[in-house]
């Protein structure tokens, strides 16, 4: 009897022991599905993420292909204004030396009109006389009374050759009155400071 009972809990034993076993097995197997199920979903959660992240960027492709289109774009148009400013400036150059040429011709003339003046301006003072033009003549009331240079007085020195008005410093060592006429025949010339 006490042999039966002995082997009943040997095997009681046993059973529970199995039972333990499978009990903590399957424990073990539902926590390992758990955590494999834990981890799928967090591969899972990974994955939307990723996708959601794959998403944004397609969405923010959309604008930087614009921008990018965007900067293309401009990039031709600026392309463009260089290539029509190069335009511009070569037409400039061009007009600039044109007008440069134009000048050039300007001032020829100019200087032609100036040889003109200055032979107008010659032959009237030789017709008309220059008394009125020099300051220190107006002491000498014949010289402001007469206004021809065929009676206008003028002063010659003993050594030089030129013809000087009343007051020129050329005149302090000798003063020798003349009439003009007079003195242009006898090839004085009109002095260079006063004038004559
Ligand atoms: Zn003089």
């Amino acid at each position: 009897m006490q042999e039966k009972n002995r082997k009943k809990r040997i095997l009681i034993g046993i059973l529970a022991a199995m039972t333990l076993l499978c009990g903590g097995w399957t424990i073990t197997a539902q926590s390992a599905a758990a955590d494999a199920n834990q981890a799928a979903e967090g591969l899972r959660a990974q994955v939307d993420t990723l996708n959601a992240q794959v998403d944004a960027l397609a969405a923010d492709n959309g604008p930087l292909q614009d921008q990018l289109d965007t900067l293309r774009d401009e990039n031709k148009a600026l392309k463009e204004q260089y290539a029509k400013l190069q335009n511009d400036y070569d037409w400039l150059h061009e007009n600039n030396e044109e007008n440069v040429n134009k000048l050039h011709t300007l001032s020829a003339q100019v200087d032609s009109l100036k040889t003109q003046l200055a032979a107008a301006s010659t032959a009237s003072s030789t017709s008309s006389g220059t008394s009125s033009s020099s300051p220190s003549s107006g002491s000498t009331p014949k010289q402001t009374a007469s206004n021809t240079s065929s009676s206008r007085t003028v002063y010659i020195t003993k050594t030089g050759d030129k013809y000087h008005a009343s007051g020129c410093r050329y005149l302090k060592k000798s003063k020798i009155a003349i009439d003009l006429a007079d003195a242009k025949a006898q090839g004085y010339t009109a002095c260079s400071v006063c004038g004559g």
